[in-house]
């Protein structure tokens, strides 16, 4: 059965795979496939695949991007989220330059050293690649594995058992294509909600459309949690410039050493907020903005704004940037948005 599934996997591909950057005609760039693979953790195909192609304008080999800077990394990044991604891939990039004369590791032991790099993305640049026989298990893989074995319990608790299955796939020649094809069929045609298995060319061998559950399965874990809270202020300070004060954050922690507007200390409990040294000084003639609520993956962040024109001769050693700049800055999204509820 499974080297049927994988004979139909592989014509299904030749004719419908989608048009992804990463992807060239008959091989894959080993650089290109290692920046889409950070890009893409935790951020939509469609959104990488416009964001991708202004990456590789910008830096078209990792010789060029190892020569970049944090900085510039990050302001590249804004809009995508997950900073600490490029963060990483700036590392790996230096790494690869320094020890491995620019070329993107082809060996397991090295790839999964590399920082951001976990079993998933090294099995992933090995199989897309360098062809390597291996088979990384992405969301869309695990969901065709879950639906062909009609393995009715959440994804999360069966990792092991979709593991050992997922060996059942592993190619000796065509492991590529047929992991671009595995993720592309669950992106198409087995999709996360109302699976296309009236065309599904494997229907025939796929146990849960045999047995009408297919929309049970993967099996939801119901979400009980809701999201802790935390709470701060923050302060637009302008000058008689248009320009706004801002710092850089702690090199370690959420956001590291972004950019900021001045705000008080993230705290669990209103009650425990203090009052941020710069806006300490002129307390009494903060004026009230406005409120914000963003959700960060762990946590909802409140935060009161204020807002008050200053001088920049008063703020000597300060950093600034022109309001009309800010879309363009190396703020993250929270701060945009807190700007955004006073412009
Ligand atoms: S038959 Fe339906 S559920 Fe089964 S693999 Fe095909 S699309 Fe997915």
């Amino acid at each position: 059965m499974e080297k049927k599934i994988i004979a139909e996997l592989l014509r299904w591909y030749a004719i419908s795979k989608r048009d992804l950057p990463w992807r060239s005609d008959n091989s894959s760039n080993p650089y290109y496939v290692f920046v889409s693979e950070y890009m893409l953790q935790q951020t939509t195909v469609s959104t990488v695949k416009k964001r991708f192609k202004e990456f590789i304008k910008k830096w078209p080999s990792n010789a060029q991007l190892a020569k970049t800077t944090e900085t510039k990394i990050l302001k590249f990044w804004s809009g995508l989220g997950y900073y600490s991604r490029a963060r990483n891939l700036l590392k790996a990039a230096k790494i690869i330059h320094k020890d491995y004369d620019n070329k993107i590791p082809d060996i397991y032991e090295h790839l999964i050293q590399l920082p951001g790099i976990g079993d998933y993305t090294a099995k992933a640049i090995l199989g897309i690649a360098y062809n390597t026989s291996v088979m990384p298990l992405d969301t869309n893989i695990e969901r065709i594995l879950a639906r062909v074995y009609a393995l009715n319990q959440p994804l999360i608790k069966i990792k092991k058992l979709l593991n050992e299955k997922s060996n059942n796939f592993i190619s000796k020649k065509h492991s590529s294509k047929l992991i671009q094809a595995f993720m592309d069929y669950g992106s198409i045609i087995c999709t996360p909600r109302h699976p296309n298995c009236l065309k599904c060319k494997i229907n025939k061998y796929c146990l849960s459309y045999q047995n009408n559950i297919q929309n049970t399965i993967p099996v939801k874990i119901k979400k009980t949690k809701f999201k802790p809270k935390k709470f701060s202020r923050a302060y637009i300070l302008i000058n008689e410039y248009n320009e706004i004060l801002v710092r850089k954050r702690p090199s370690k922690g959420m956001l590291a050493s972004m950019l900021e507007l001045p705000n008080d200390e993230w705290v669990e409990k209103k009650s425990l907020l203090r009052r941020d040294n710069i806006a300490k000084k002129i307390e009494k003639k903060l004026i009230r903005k406005g409120d914000l609520s963003y959700s960060f993956s762990h946590f909802v962040l409140y935060s009161e704004i204020f807002y008050k024109k200053i001088r920049k001769i008063d703020y000597p050693t300060n950093k600034w940037l022109n309001i009309n700049k800010y879309s363009n800055s190396q703020l993250p999204t929270v701060m945009k948005k807190i700007l955004e509820i006073m412009i």
